[in-house]
């Protein structure tokens, strides 16, 4: 039990707790396994080290895409400060809570005519990802004679070391390149809309606090040159996230102090000297939902094959596609798993659990040391609260879809 993101559950009576609730029983009250389990109390206190640990001028927006579940989205409403959605649907998930919408900002390349009708009607903030896309969010706001309300997103002239995913920096097909940015505010100047700000979002995953502080440095200092050459004024400035949560036995959880400290030093030095009012926004997803949710199957079978023991589950990759390690890593490693009904036994044996599906790339764990299990154990993976499910290639062999529970 060494791994960080065991750390935040706890057992009784030999059963891992979610929610308070131990999981065997959850299991009798969802009605089927396998399901995604995601700990309310634990959101709560995920938010609320972000708002110990970061500045109290940053609001935090939480981007949906991590954990697009109206429960979830609905319970985030009220300890976040701004949602961020990347496609029509989401849009309207967080239009269902109480979140004003003018609090909403769209983000993502290709937006379609009609998602930014959607956000224009709304009145959520749409972030700019190309000139071509200004132009049509002009026409759309001209034919439902409402101004839109917009930022740009830049692509930066750095990129993120350290990020698992890497967004800015180079060719993207992500915001507008930093260079082009000052003739397009010229010509946003002429145009009817109502024009916030900027947003740069360069990287994802990133578990190294320096290059994070890094990047929000050269983040604020390239949204402060383009504020110079703006003919507009300058309310909004989104610097992007990229915090990242432990996957991997030997990943160290982000520094988050550090993180909080250096954004202290930029907001008083460098942001509130030129831009007393503007609002300062920290987008987050994986970070405030990835720790807090579980992957929950069933053992279904236990099987010998030349020396090597196999627990077969009733979930897999179709559901938590990441665990396989086939969404975006290398060299594929095991995300954390546990015997959840058998939590304070000793590990007794090395095993490998796969999921159902017929391919041998449906590998949940890898020669795991874990507590002796037999037929009818719940097998839980940690880690899955954000882009499990809707990450997920769910229509693979067919099997039906996982239950979502909040508790
Ligand atoms: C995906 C995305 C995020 C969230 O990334 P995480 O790694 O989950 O924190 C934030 N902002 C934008 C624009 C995104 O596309």
């Amino acid at each position: 039990m060494t791994h960080p993101a065991l750390a935040s559950f706890e057992g009784r009576s030999g059963a891992l707790l979610i929610g308070g609730i131990p999981v065997d029983r959850l299991a009798e009250r969802v009605g089927s396994t396998p399901f995604f389990a995601y700990d309310r109390a634990l959101l709560t206190r995920r938010v609320q080290l972000l708002r110990d640990t970061l500045p109290a001028g940053v609001n935090i927006s939480y981007a949906v895409k991590a954990n697009p579940m109206p429960a979830v989205v609905q319970h985030l409403s009220g300890l976040v400060d701004a949602f961020d959605v990347a496609s029509g649907l989401e849009l309207r998930t967080a239009l269902d809570t109480p979140m004003p919408a003018d609090l909403v900002s769209f983000a993502g390349p290709g937006k379609t005519d009609a998602e930014l009708a959607q956000a224009i009607a709304a009145g959520a903030t749409i972030e700019l990802e190309s000139e071509t896309e200004a132009e049509r969010v002009v026409a759309t706001g001209g034919r439902l004679g409402i101004r839109p309300r917009v930022a740009i997103r830049v692509n930066p002239d750095f990129s993120v070391k350290g990020s698992g995913m890497r967004l800015g920096g180079g060719p993207q097909q992500f915001g507008i390149d930093s260079e082009r940015v000052p003739a397009l505010l010229k010509e946003l100047a002429h145009a009817d809309l109502d024009f916030l700000g900027f947003h740069v979002f360069a990287g994802s995953q990133n578990l190294r606090a320096e290059s994070i502080c890094q990047a929000q440095r050269q983040t604020v200092e390239l949204m402060l040159r383009l504020a110079d050459e703006s003919p507009l004024p300058i309310r909004y400035l989104n610097l992007g996230g990229g915090f990242g949560i432990p996957y991997f036995a030997k990943d160290e959880p982000l520094n988050l102090a550090t993180v909080g400290a250096n954004l202290r030093e930029l907001i008083e030095g460098s942001i509130r000297p030129k831009l007393p009012d503007a609002r300062i926004i920290v987008e987050l997803g994986r970070y405030i939902v990835g720790e807090c949710g579980v992957y929950v199957t069933r053992v279904v079978d236990r099987k010998e094959s030349r020396g090597k023991t196999f627990l077969v589950v009733d979930g897999g990759l179709h559901h938590q596609l990441a665990a396989s390690g086939n969404f975006g890593q290398v060299i594929r490693r095991n995300y954390p798993l546990a015997i959840g009904n058998r939590w304070a036994d000793q590990p007794g044996e090395q095993v490998t659990v796969v999921g159902c599906l017929c391919t041998p790339l449906d590998l949940l764990g890898d020669n795991v040391t874990l507590p002796r299990a037999e037929v009818g154990d719940l097998v839980v993976l940690f880690q899955a609260g954000a882009y499990g499910l809707t990450a997920s290639p769910t229509a693979f062999l067919s099997h039906p879809l996982p239950a979502e529970v909040l508790v």
